[in-house]
């Protein structure tokens, strides 16, 4: 069958055919690629292509994948037995800046959706990497910037535009399908249903956005982040703060190899330059600032730079292993393992994000949604590496890593979790309550299973 018997807009690429391997390879982001090939791959051109793939799809007795920018770490969206609906080319965004809303289809980047907020001088907390799609992240509950204010990026999603199991188009909101909004905030990739369109609140973009940062031994890992909890406790709302684990970046010069560091970056989004001092202000009292390696101290800064940084972290064309975790243990004994691990770590390029408060400190800007915060504390450890021939020991550093922590966590995050790793993941990425419902949900709305659970298979 070609595109134009099934009546589609975009194209349609069956297993099997000429094109099928280079297209399958670019559905997933991650060099590692997982080996389960979809049947059929439509590449919407159109949102009206949606219910048609989801027809063509129970038709032929496939389940319906969905991927729109395909950032998936384990590559959730390649499925056997299923219809790859690939959303990517539906990057359609209007801004209404009077209003502060935008609307936006699944296949925009975070980067793409900042650079033109920024003409209109506003900000939604798209996620930290310029090329992750909008599509996913917000069904994951999306941990973006300056969290303190916005809470999960879900948190700014207003309304959804989705097609059902049974084909249907369903505008949902609060008012209408209320369950299925509730789920399509967090549920990530065990959402049953597919998103053509996010509503989404913005607010102003600060005009004084100012970073503190310092990089210190990795083996000041534990002190380091004793002081740091202490410190963002009193720290505005504002102050988006963080610890990474990794080997230190250029700004560390001089020694060869470079040292693995622990670094604290604090991020001031403040609306004038005495607002953003005063705002840092409790880390100048750093007790080990003469210990640090490098610091910049209250730097202006842009969002653009700031996607810039974050985009470095994560080398293109590399193959990834990513898990995390949620935890109630003190920062400073989960730092103490993770710096172990990371000195152990048997790639440079590897690291900890170690975000304090990811989705706000305000239970207000958590509620009424499949995302949940499980912990006090959150990690991701992130194993990094270039050559295949590697695979076998980078990923066993990650899940040696992740099954030593895994005793004090109390769950994990659906989006980046290393859900193959095991059953439980998917489960643990909510409140008992949170899953029941979500699987009540799968239930009403998609009786006949046409969308896959989360587990990649
Ligand atoms: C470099 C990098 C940086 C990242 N940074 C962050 C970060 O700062 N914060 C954060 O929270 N996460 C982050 N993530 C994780 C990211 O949010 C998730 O991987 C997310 O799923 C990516 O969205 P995507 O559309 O590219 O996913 P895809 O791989 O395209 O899809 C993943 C799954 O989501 C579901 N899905 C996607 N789109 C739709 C849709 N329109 N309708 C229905 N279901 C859909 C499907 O089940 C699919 O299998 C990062 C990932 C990468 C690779």
């Amino acid at each position: 069958m070609d595109a134009r018997e099934a009546r589609l807009d975009g194209t349609l690429v069956e297993r099997g055919d000429p094109d099928y391997e280079r297209l399958w390879a670019r559905m997933v982001w991650n060099g590692r690629k997982p080996a389960r090939y979809p049947e059929v791959i439509v590449t919407a051109a159109s949102e009206r292509d949606v219910p048609r793939a989801v027809r063509l799809a129970r038709s032929r007795s496939l389940r319906v994948s969905v991927r729109s920018g395909g950032h998936s770490w384990c590559a959730s969206s390649l499925r056997e037995r299923s219809l790859l609906l690939d959303l990517s080319r539906l990057r359609g965004l209007t801004v209404d800046p009077d209003r502060r809303t935008a609307e936006v289809q699944p296949g925009v980047t975070g980067g793409e959706l900042a650079a033109e907020l920024d003409r209109y001088g506003l900000l939604f907390p798209s996620g930290h990497c310029p090329s992750v799609a909008v599509g996913g992240y917000l069904l994951s509950g999306g941990l973006g910037w300056n969290p303190g204010v916005f809470g999960p990026a879900c948190a700014s999603v207003t309304g959804i535009e989705a097609v059902t199991a049974d084909g249907e188009v369903v505008r949902c909101d609060t008012a209408e399908h209320p369950g299925l909004f509730w789920a399509a905030r967090g549920a990530g990739p065990g959402f049953f249903a597919v998103v053509t369109r996010f509503r989404l609140r913005l607010r102003p973009l600060p005009s004084a956005i100012t970073t503190t940062a310092y990089s210190f031994p990795l083996a000041d890992a534990e002190p380091v982040a004793r002081w740091i909890t202490g410190v963002a406790e009193e720290l505005d709302p504002s102050v988006e703060t963080g610890l990474t684990l990794a080997t230190a970046g250029p700004d560390v010069s001089g020694a060869s190899p470079l040292p693995k560091v622990v670094s604290v970056t604090a991020t001031a989004f403040a609306d004038s330059r005495q607002e953003a001092l005063r705002s840092l202000a409790p880390l100048r009292d750093c007790p080990f600032a003469h210990r640090a390696l490098s610091r910049r101290e209250e730097e202006p800064t842009t969002m653009a730079t700031m996607y810039d940084g974050c985009d470095a972290v994560w080398p293109r064309e590399h193959r990834y292993a990513v898990d995390t975790l949620w935890s109630d243990e003190d920062l400073g004994r989960l730092m103490a393992l993770c710096g172990e691990a990371m000195a152990r770590a048997p790639s440079e390029k590897s690291l900890f994000l170690v975000p304090l408060a990811p989705a706000s400190r305000k239970p207000e800007l958590w509620h009424d949604m499949a995302f949940s915060v499980l912990g006090r504390n959150y990690l991701v450890s992130y194993a990094v590496w270039a050559d295949p021939a590697e695979d076998g020991a980078q990923l066993r550093w990650l899940r040696r890593t992740m099954d030593m922590l895994e005793p004090l966590g109390t769950g994990h995050y659906i989006a980046e979790a290393d859900l193959p790793a095991g059953l439980s993941r998917a489960e643990r990425s909510f409140t008992p309550d949170g899953w029941r419902r979500l699987e009540a949900l799968r239930e009403r709305y998609d009786p006949d299973g046409v969308f896959p659970p989360c587990l990649p298979r």
